[in-house]
């Protein structure tokens, strides 16, 4: 809105009328004082100030307006019939006026110079209008990170306070916060600590889980600056999420030596111990052979009964041993597998022959899906040795059925052939189905009612894994279990 001032109502109406004819809102006063009052109350984006006015004269009022913060930006233009000499055009610019106008007015000059201000001190508003939004944003985004920065500290206290080694790293994957104890491993907060030449290297390790957004989990030895000994840790590194992007990682570093140096010791004596128990128990077999074919009983008789069940034991107590010193060569890296190229058909055939011989034919397994004549690169013993544990596991798990199956198949896609077995026994619950396959795990359920010690089924899967294929179980309790091993056709 434009203000104009002047003390005689016709110039008063015909500039309001000229200026409302180009479309401006136009708003007047007749006297210096009533300029004054209009301005402080309303916002104008120009005022048309008449330098010759009764009590109050135009300079006057200008050097007011310009004495107020809310008006001394505001445009002024002075109108004077009169004082057209150089002095009072210089006091109009001196009492902060932007122009001079002489009258009589030419309207078109002054229109272009009305349009000029006018449109100076609109786009002036509309740049203090954002200025101001701006400020009330950067306050805001101030504010919010100084509430980000405490939460950020706290959380870093926190990190401080937690026995492990920790530590974070931004998006990128650089280490941007590391606790006090990540020094005992490292002298500097960019690195890693170092790792055991044998162990894997953190960095390629985060690198491969950071391409695929995936937490690292890893066992490693790390080296104590202090001492120089290296002790085993558990690493983890798991990414933040915000909205699907990771926003950065959380890391820690758990000592775990000394469970590590215990469970060494328990692998050891369960070593040595199989070793020496599995020399007498070879002696014990070989005389019980040696007395049964001396003694020459009558198959018929309680004593030939005996001996049979005196071999029977033996045999499991073999089998239990065996188990033994093969879960310490997993631990040792000793298992050796020996791919040859092998009818897997024989093979399946070759341990229900086994196993229906062992439950003297009390039980029904049936095979369906025989496989052709392939031959697939396979340890024949090992793999007799997972199917023998998959049906005994099967007839063991099944108190009140005696029915197995045996499915095989190809998936000419995927290059492999499949193994089923699949029984109709006790189940396994839903949550404890990947477990079975741990070194000594059992389902607690059925743990008391069935003796075991825990072993066949990591056996099993070391075996697989060695023939790079797959192993896993689906089960449903009280509706039975399907166990499953895959083997890659070349
Ligand atoms: P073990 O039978 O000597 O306990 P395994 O390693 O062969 O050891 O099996 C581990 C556990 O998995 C068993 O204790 C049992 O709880 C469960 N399990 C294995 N096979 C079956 C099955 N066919 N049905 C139900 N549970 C099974």
């Amino acid at each position: 809105m434009i203000l104009i001032v002047d003390d005689n109502q016709n110039n008063l109406y015909s500039l309001k009328k000229l200026l409302e004819s180009k479309d401006f809102q136009v708003d007047t006063a007749d006297s210096g004082e009533e300029a004054l009052g209009k301005a402080l109350k309303n916002d104008y984006a120009l005022i048309i100030l008449d330098v010759q006015m009764p009590d109050m004269d135009g300079f006057e009022v200008a050097e007011t307006l310009a004495g107020y913060s809310k008006t001394k930006e505001v445009p002024i233009i002075f109108l004077s019939a009169v004082n057209t000499e150089k002095r009072f055009i210089t006091r109009g610019y001196a009492s902060g006026g932007k122009d001079y106008v002489t009258k009589p007015v030419d309207p078109e000059i002054l229109m272009l110079k009305v349009k000029t201000f006018y449109n100076l001190q609109e786009q002036n508003i509309a740049m203090k209008k954002t200025q101001q939004s701006l400020e009330l944003e950067v306050k805001g985004r101030r504010e919010s990170q100084v509430t980000m920065k405490s939460q950020i500290d706290h959380f870093h206290l926190m990190l401080e306070s937690l026995p492990q080694i920790a530590f974070t790293l931004n998006e990128e994957g650089i280490v941007d916060f590391v606790n006090v104890k990540w020094f005992q491993y490292s002298d500097s907060e960019q690195d890693f600590p170092e790792t055991h030449p044998d162990d894997l290297h953190i960095k390629e390790e985060f690198e491969r889980c950071k391409k695929k957004g995936k937490a690292l989990e890893l066992e490693i030895r790390i080296k104590n600056i202090e001492t120089g000994d290296y002790r085993y840790h558990l690493l983890r590194v798991t990414p933040v999420r915000e909205e699907n992007t990771i926003k950065n990682w959380v890391g820690t570093f758990t000592d775990i030596d000394d469970q590590k140096k215990v469970e060494k010791e328990k692998d050891e004596f369960l070593s040595i111990a199989s070793h020496e128990l599995k020399t007498p128990l070879t002696s014990i077999k070989a005389y019980v052979q040696l007395l049964e074919r001396k003694l020459k009983l009558n198959k018929e008789s309680a004593e030939a009964g005996f001996v049979t069940k005196v071999q029977d034991q033996i045999e499991k107590l073999n089998t239990l041993i065996t188990d033994l010193l093969d879960v310490s060569k997993i631990e040792n890296g000793k298992l050796k597998i020996n791919k040859k190229p092998t009818n897997l058909g024989n093979v399946i055939s070759n341990a229900i022959e086994t196993i229906l011989q062992t439950h003297e034919n009390k039980v029904k397994i049936k095979h369906d899906g025989i496989i052709s004549d392939i031959l697939i690169p396979l340890d024949e013993i090992r793999i007799e040795q997972v199917l023998i544990n998959f049906l005994t596991n099967a007839i063991k798990y099944s108190p009140q059925n005696n029915q197995v199956i045996v499915t095989t198949f190809v998936d000419e896609e995927e290059q492999e052939v499949k193994v089923n077995v699949t029984d109709f026994g006790i189940g396994i619950p839903d949550f404890k189905q990947e477990a079975v396959f741990n070194k000594f795990y059992r389902v607690e359920e059925s743990s008391l009612q069935f003796q075991g010690m825990g072993i066949g089924l990591f056996i099993c899967s070391e075996i697989i894994k060695q023939h790079h294929g797959n192993i896993g179980v689906s089960s449903k309790v009280d509706e039975g279990s399907t166990f499953y091993f895959t083997l890659p056709l070349n």
